[in-house]
This record gives C-alpha cells, structure tokens and sequence, in this order.
C-alpha cells in the first residue's frame, strides 16, 4: 500500500498551515467541521498519529481515539436534534477516501432528507 503521505491537507491542517474550523482539540486529535458537509453539523475527528488510514493505523491510535470517536457524536446529536448519526470511514481510493490521513465522520441524519454515500 502507498506510504504515508506528510503534506496531505488534514497534516497540513494538523500543523496550522491551512485554517480550519475546530471544535475540540487534544494531544492526540482535532475534530473539525467538514468543509463540503453532507448534512448540517457534519463532523471530522481526526487523530493527530500520521496513519494513512485504517488499514495502516497503529491499534494504539484507534483504542484512544474510538471513544472521542463517540463523544463527537452524542455532542454533534444533542447540538443538531439529528434523528440519527451516521459514522462513516473510507479506506483507499476505490472505496472513497480522499484525503489520505485517517479521520472518522460523524454525519447527522436528519428524517425526509436522505443521504449520499
Ligand atoms: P474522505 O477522504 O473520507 O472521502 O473524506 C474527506 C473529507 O474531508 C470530505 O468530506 C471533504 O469534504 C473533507 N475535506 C477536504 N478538504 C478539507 C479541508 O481543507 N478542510 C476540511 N475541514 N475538510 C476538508
């Protein structure tokens, strides 16, 4: 698989080259809210560790970031009144990632106003 890319957009944003808009931030994450939401509220965690995506992350990283993971979404519930909370996370290309630093979305869903992907 492709080697970790330093200069993808999320480690430029990690490093405070790019702005973002940030909701939280700790030693090991930053959530943000995504750029091109797919629904109101849509959210980004993503941890700091340089992991390409799942399938190259340490267990380390996903054991500390799995319950912000959820903390974002009962957060992101309780500010929207979604009627539900879609996690979603691609791995590679042909699956629909993106951007090549491994984050999660936290994507309300809001009931008559289907989704996308
Ligand atoms: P994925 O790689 O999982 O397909 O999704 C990448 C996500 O990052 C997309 O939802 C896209 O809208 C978002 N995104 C791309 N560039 C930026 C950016 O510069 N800032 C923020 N906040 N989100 C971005």
């Amino acid at each position: 698989m492709t080697a970790y890319e330093p200069d993808n957009i999320f480690a430029r944003i990690l490093r405070g080259e790019i702005p973002s808009v940030k909701v939280y931030e700790d030693e090991a994450a930053l959530v943000m809210m995504d750029i091109f939401p797919q629904s109101r509220g849509h959210t980004l965690i993503v941890p700091k560790a340089p992991s390409r995506n799942l399938l190259d992350a340490e267990p380390e990283t996903l054991s500390s970031v799995m319950p912000l993971v959820q903390r974002v979404a009962k957060a992101v519930q309780k500010a929207t009144n979604a009627d539900g909370i879609r996690l979603a996370q691609f791995n590679e290309e042909p699956a629909g990632q993106t951007v090549f630093h491994l984050h999660f979305h936290i994507i309300p869903v809001y009931e008559g106003t289907p989704l996308g992907r």
